[in-house]
């Protein structure tokens, strides 16, 4: 039977566009939908835009130190928040048109139109039918608010980049990676910052030694964290919104932001129409190639809700394209994911915490902690840097880097290398430290802290 396309991609946020774009460069005819924006959450409404309001925050931070350093006319004034939500939306326009043209470059047909399943081999597509040899489900995820009387009241990730104006008051849910930069960016541009999560640290699966650090680096920024406290409903106060909260306190805040994690964009796709399973969760369950239940539909990105990272969407569906079509059969590795969080400072991390490394057998850990030189100059409270590498006694190969610190997600990166390569902690040891940085610590950590983890 001919089919319309040979591969067609639902979704065209990462990793949906660069698997068409590849395929397509392989010779696939492929055809690629999206409902929503071209370059999917990352570029629209994730990673992108939040990065730019991360540096709007950091610059008032750097003219409030610049002082210190001898700077007379750098203070920090009022911000404008239009004129920031103005640079960053054309920025994530350009970004977003550019996914766009790159597809349509390389040759992709591009329908600006919904796509759900008739059968296992064709898609309604905006309102017609469309055949495929392949398919592929990248169809990403949305943010999950808790079921809470007045849910209605809080928003999810996706309002920080409508908002008219920076609110004064924000109470944000959630203890993860977005709770957190958003905490850490609202408060930096002026916002009166509270976070409240349910475990007594934030960052469940971080490194002990970084989830620790992490609160009081927050608080000196006059973050406001409430280990182990939820709300229990929102009602609205007035022009703002009263959270009722589980220790009966009660809390005014002009804005809610609902942190609370992502569940897959599975729902009304006809999946089961085309007989693909999903978990309980309603992520689409894929093997090791990334197929689904049916032999030719496969599924990347956040909707198989495996590692949620853009690179990781983007590395799958990279190789999954040259596997089907460019007779380079490859898998991209899911171990040693570097990823970082953009906190004020940011942690980097990859590989093994401590936890997890004594479980498989004992683990020399090297964990430094210091002041970094800007800080020492500026006196700026709660900016103090954490290093941390995470040793396999007998082997001497790193099993795990983290850091909370300035420039940590740049340090990580090449750390990251090392670390997917099998480094040992001499290979760390002889490498000579650039002078003076922060990220020379990470060779020259010589005196091992603890020892932790039994013989198996
Ligand atoms: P996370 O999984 O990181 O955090 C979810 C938070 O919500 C946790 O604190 C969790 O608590 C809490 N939570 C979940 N369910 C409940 C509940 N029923 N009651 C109370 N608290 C609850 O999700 P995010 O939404 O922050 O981010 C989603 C994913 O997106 C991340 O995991 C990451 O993969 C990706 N991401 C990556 C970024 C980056 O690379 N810089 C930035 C932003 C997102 P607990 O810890 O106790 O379970």
């Amino acid at each position: 039977m001919a089919y319309d396309f040979d591969l067609f991609v639902i979704g065209g946020g990462s990793g949906g566009v660069r698997l068409a774009r590849i395929a397509a460069g392989h010779g696939a005819r492929v055809g690629v939908a999206e409902e929503r924006f071209w370059g999917g959450t990352c570029v629209n409404v994730g990673c992108v835009p939040k990065k730019i309001m991360v540096q709007a925050a950091e610059y008032g931070m750097w003219a409030e130190d610049a002082a210190a350093f001898g700077w007379t006319s750098m203070v920090k004034g009022e911000h404008d928040w239009a004129v920031l939500a103005a640079a960053r939306d054309a920025e994530v326009a350009r970004l977003s048109g550019i996914y766009g043209k790159l597809l349509m470059g390389a040759g992709c047909q591009v329908f600006d139109a919904r796509a759900t399943f008739i059968d296992a081999h064709t898609l309604d597509v905006g309102g017609k039918r469309i055949t495929a040899e392949r398919i592929v489900i990248a169809t990403g995820g949305q943010a999950m608010k808790l079921d809470i009387p007045g849910a209605e009241h809080g928003m999810i990730s996706d309002g920080l980049f409508t908002l008219p104006a920076l609110p004064r008051r924000v109470a944000i849910i959630g203890g993860g990676y977005i709770a957190l930069e958003f905490a850490c960016l609202l408060a930096g541009l002026g916002a009166q910052t509270e976070v409240f999560y349910r475990a007594p640290l934030p960052l469940t699966g971080f490194d002990q030694d970084i989830r620790e650090a992490l609160p009081e680096a927050l608080q000196a920024q006059g973050i406001v964290m409430n280990a182990g406290i939820m709300p229990r409903g929102i009602t609205r106060s007035g022009d703002g919104y009263s959270l009722a909260l589980s220790n009966d306190a009660l809390c005014q805040v002009d804005a809610v932001f609902f942190c609370t994690g992502r569940k897959p964009n599975t729902a009304g796709l006809g999946l089961e129409a085309a007989g693909v399973a999903m978990n309980a969760a309603g992520a689409v369950i894929v093997d090791d190639e990334h197929a689904t239940s049916q032999a030719h539909i496969f599924a990347i990105g956040d909707v198989v809700d495996r590692l949620n990272l853009t690179p990781m969407a983007t590395a799958v569906g990279h190789a999954l394209a040259d596997t089907l079509f460019g007779k380079n059969p490859r898998r991209a590795s899911y171990l040693n994911v570097p990823t970082a969080v953009f906190t004020s400072p940011p942690i980097g991390t990859v590989g093994l915490t401590e936890a997890e490394a004594a479980r498989l057998g004992p683990t020399d850990v090297y964990v430094a902690r210091f002041t970094p030189m800007r800080h020492t100059i500026s006196k700026r409270q709660g900016r103090k840097t954490t290093m941390k590498l995470v040793v396999d006694q007998a082997s001497q190969t790193i099993l795990g880097a983290h850091m909370l610190g300035e420039d940590a997600a740049e340090i990580m990166q090449g750390i990251g290398i090392a670390v997917a390569m099998g480094a040992t902690k001499q290979d760390f040891d002889r490498t000579i430290g650039i002078h003076p940085t922060a990220a020379e610590e990470f060779v020259t950590l010589r005196t091992r802290t603890r020892v932790v983890g039994e013989a198996q």
